[in-house]
């Protein structure tokens, strides 16, 4: 498709959009009393309307039932976290007995690495991506010296190419392939969180099994902005958080998957209470009888005012489903890469995308180093309504996400941008 880079041109894509109408169910903050462009969606998303409705029916049963709620509330609260199973399942390409909701992502990640990075003499290391979400690195350091073993030797990372942003496939292979018998657990993030990179899950979970290791994927970045097969890729385990593309509210609860290959390996975990037998939890039993599937991972009973945004936003994405999703997602995607590239010729700037240029390696993000361009044109975006992100040294991370962003706002971001630099 040829676009064009022009209010009309965009319009008329919206009229075509059949996610259009979803905007209006989002709350949209306002800057010198304008609705703002939200490219902000990869670190947290709008919130729903919907969403309060959710939360208050808690409230209320919480007001109205007190601790009856536990079991006679409409949604009871004891098993609140079974509702997900079906929704959540489909968005990430599980079955519904391998997923379930818990904790929040780099405290799953931790429980999950008990159960699936067990280090032995020989084969004790794991593999990650270079300059992997912080978190993930002081969680990667803690574990290895954890279990007695020093991270220089214990971790490897996969590097870059000089001169390149992106790390390439056949480098992470030829790095699991290297480390081999010595290769314990593979963790990298689905979607870089920097650079807006998807890796090939499904090869690479494939190549490092070759090797003997568990393979797991922080989904951060990834869970309701790409398609996943959890189940068919063969991955062993998965966590993700759920307020960036998931809309559940600042620092809400993870979502896990562990695959069913492992309901009933016996592998090692913290257990707690909501992870026992169903039947029999509330017979404060002295021995630990895991519940068959992810829900045996659960060791607190539920934050249920917690959950309900997050059942929210799970119910939105069930009734759209991933594919309409996906299908606006890289039309929008490459629409804003278009008005970028026109904006660039229009004021001979040099941005440049560091966001893989093929669809298939990207989703919902677009990175741009703005090599002429400092702070100020990120001060005066904001100031001018357009919400985006800054990391050093001078990228922006431009995250036009399909549930809620327009066209028009690509066209409206691109005159705001050009006012910007000519400024
Ligand atoms: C956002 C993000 C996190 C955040 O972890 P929390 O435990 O939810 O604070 C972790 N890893 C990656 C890759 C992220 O992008």
């Amino acid at each position: 498709m040829t676009f064009e880079n022009t209010k009309a041109f965009a319009q008329q894509l919206d009229s075509q959009d059949k996610l259009h109408n979803y905007r209006s169910e989002f709350i949209f903050p306002k800057v010198n009393n304008k609705e703002v462009v939200y490219f902000t969606g990869n670190s947290l998303g709008l919130q729903p309307k919907r969403t309060k409705a959710y939360v208050d029916e808690v409230m209320d049963d919480w007001a109205n039932l007190a601790v009856e709620g536990h079991f006679y509330a409409e949604k009871p609260w004891w098993d609140y976290h079974e509702r997900f199973a079906a929704p959540l399942s489909k968005i990430v390409g599980a079955l519904p007995s391998e997923v379930t909701v818990m904790n929040t992502l780099t405290v799953n990640l931790h429980l999950l690495m008990v159960s699936f990075y067990q280090p032995t003499a020989t084969r004790f290391k794991i593999i990650c991506e270079e300059k992997a979400f912080p978190s993930d690195q002081y969680m990667f350091q803690s574990q290895v010296d954890f279990h007695g073993y020093a991270p220089e030797d214990a971790i490897v990372e996969i590097k870059r190419r000089e001169g390149e942003h992106n790390i390439r496939l056949e480098d992470v292979l030829a790095k699991i392939e290297e480390v081999g018998d010595e290769l314990a657990l593979v963790l990298i993030g689905g979607v870089n969180y920097y650079t807006g990179q998807v890796f090939d899950m499904k090869t690479i979970t494939a190549v490092g099994h070759k090797a003997g290791a568990k393979v797991g994927w922080d989904l951060a970045h990834a869970a309701g902005n790409i398609k996943l097969e959890l189940h068919d890729w063969d991955v062993d385990f998965a966590a993700w958080c759920s307020y960036k593309y998931m809309n559940s509210g600042p620092g809400n609860a993870s979502g896990v998957f562990v695959h069913e290959k492992h309901h009933n390996a016996n592998l090692p975990r913290f257990a707690g209470w909501w992870g026992h037998n169903k039947e029999r939890r509330f017979k404060m039993e002295p021995k630990f009888d895991a519940v068959h599937g992810a829900d045996g991972w659960q060791i607190s009973n539920l934050p249920v005012l917690s959950l309900a945004p997050y059942l929210a936003s799970v119910d939105m994405f069930a009734e759209i489903g991933m594919d309409a999703l996906i299908e606006k997602r890289n039309k929008i995607t490459s629409y804003l890469e278009f008005i970028l590239q026109e904006i660039d010729k229009e004021v001979d700037s040099s941005f440049e995308i560091i966001t893989p240029s093929n669809p298939s390696e990207r989703a919902s993000q677009l990175s741009v180093l703005l090599h002429g361009e400092g702070r100020s044109l990120f001060d005066y975006l904001m100031e001018n309504g357009v919400i985006v992100d800054w990391r050093e040294p001078n990228v922006i991370r431009l995250a036009p996400v399909p549930l809620y962003c327009s066209f028009e706002d690509m066209y409206n971001f691109g005159q705001i941008l050009k006012q910007g630099i000519l400024k």
